[in-house]
């Protein structure tokens, strides 16, 4: 194997990232990571030293020139896997391969995920929740959060040092050279950890909420929160767990996404008009052409929004190829507190704006009405019937937020 000189940093007195860093990554499976990623893995360096997850498979040589960085490779005692995702574990039965631990842990989910996904022919350790593990001169213990964001998810805490490691929870797809939260510009972690919930969490809501009253609880301290993603929660700590226990409420807010795509501008010109409407009835609005905005950009926009209008025309007696794309992403985001309606220009049957209409309603979103269709190229009259719509929109979304 090839050794680069590349470091590990040291996060806590015993314990270090030794993750890859990917600059490159420009969409994660349907979510676009325009800043890149990470993927974090932690090492500690206790009697029996420990690797906390693993990094994706193409970057496994990355993690371990980190980790030769401060041990021999065949030193790591045991390591635990909190995520059995494979960008947390792709490379797992090549490490194990390469270092011969004498233990590896999971959650029982966790167990059965990695033998099923890995094809492992290794023993794997299933430890429950609250359950602890010496380490020697330190110890850790383990919480599992199931559907954060998968049933196999848990965080292992080193008791000594404060250290949470939180696995996907309260990460970010975000690629630096910086590893703590407190080094990076607040407005790009802001926007990174936003957009990160809004399109892995959102759906998970509920398990969030709990989540965070059960971590109260423990009556633990937290000096630092480790995810799997992005910078180290150490100045922020409060207001990660702040931001995530109001994200999990989706409370609506006074702002409208206008999101459409069009051919021949004449649903275009509709978003115009209506946006132009709901800016006149009190809403702040966003204008989200699909053409120049991508799906998860434009679901982090809804995420802390309190109404949806989609624009599709019609093609071919049904709905445009990339509302259709949005429509799908955002049906298994399960979004609340929304509420809605369609809009769009057609020429000869114009089923499109029905269609989108049934799926937000399949959606639980409230609809203000049945849609706003109009034939051939919108006229004077049809645009104010379009601007009228953003007014009407605006005001249901104020007697919305006034009732919350
Ligand atoms: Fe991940």
């Amino acid at each position: 194997m090839l050794i680069e000189p590349l470091k590990a940093t040291k996060i806590s007195e015993h314990a270090y990232w030794v993750g890859a860093i990917d600059w490159g990554i420009r969409d994660f499976h349907g979510y676009s990571t325009t800043r890149g990623t990470t993927y974090n893995a932690y090492l500690i360096l206790a009697d029996k030293v420990t690797l906390i997850d693993t990094v994706k498979a193409p970057f496994k040589n990355e993690m371990l020139s980190r980790i030769s960085s401060l041990i021999e490779l065949d030193n790591i005692d045991y390591i635990i896997s909190n995520h059995a995702k494979m960008d947390h574990s792709g490379c797992l039965p090549e490490v194990i391969q390469a270092v011969q631990p004498e233990k590896v842990f999971a959650s029982q989910i966790g167990v059965k995920a990695l033998s099923g996904y890995l094809h492992m022919d290794r023993e794997i350790v299933p430890v429950k929740d609250g359950e602890s593990l010496n380490l020697g001169n330190m110890n850790v213990s383990f919480v599992k959060t199931p559907m954060l964001h998968w049933p196999d998810s848990m965080f292992t805490y080193l008791i000594e040092e404060e250290v949470l490691f939180s696995q996907d929870a309260f990460g970010m797809h975000l690629a630096s050279t910086e590893r703590f939260d407190d080094e990076i510009n607040e407005d790009v972690l802001d926007y990174e950890a936003t957009k990160y919930y809004a399109n892995i969490l959102l759906p998970m809501s509920s398990f969030v909420t709990k989540l965070l009253e059960r971590v109260a609880n423990l009556g633990i301290s937290i000096k630092m929160i480790a995810p799997d993603h992005g910078p180290i929660w150490r100045k922020g700590i409060n207001k990660i767990l702040d931001l995530y226990s109001k994200w999990a409420t989706q409370k609506p807010t006074k702002k409208a996404v206008v999101v459409y795509d069009t051919m021949w501008q004449s649903t275009a010109a509709m978003a115009r008009a209506i946006c132009d409407g709901l800016i006149s009835g009190g809403a702040s609005a966003k204008l989200m052409p699909l053409g120049s905005c991508h799906r998860s950009d434009v679901v982090t926009e809804i995420f802390d929004a309190g109404a949806l209008l989609v624009g599709t025309p019609t093609i071919n007696n049904t709905i445009f190829p990339t509302v259709a794309d949005l429509l799908t992403y955002l049906k298994g985001l399960k979004p609340r507190n929304l509420i809605g309606t369609a809009f769009g220009s057609y020429g000869w049957s114009g089923e499109a704006v029905g269609e989108v209409i049934e799926m937000l309603k399949a959606m639980k979103i409230d609809m203000v009405n049945e849609g706003l269709k109009v034939r051939y190229m919108p006229n004077t009259a049809s645009l104010e019937e379009s601007f009228a719509l953003g007014v009407l929109v605006a005001e249901k979304l104020t007697e919305k937020c006034s009732n919350e």
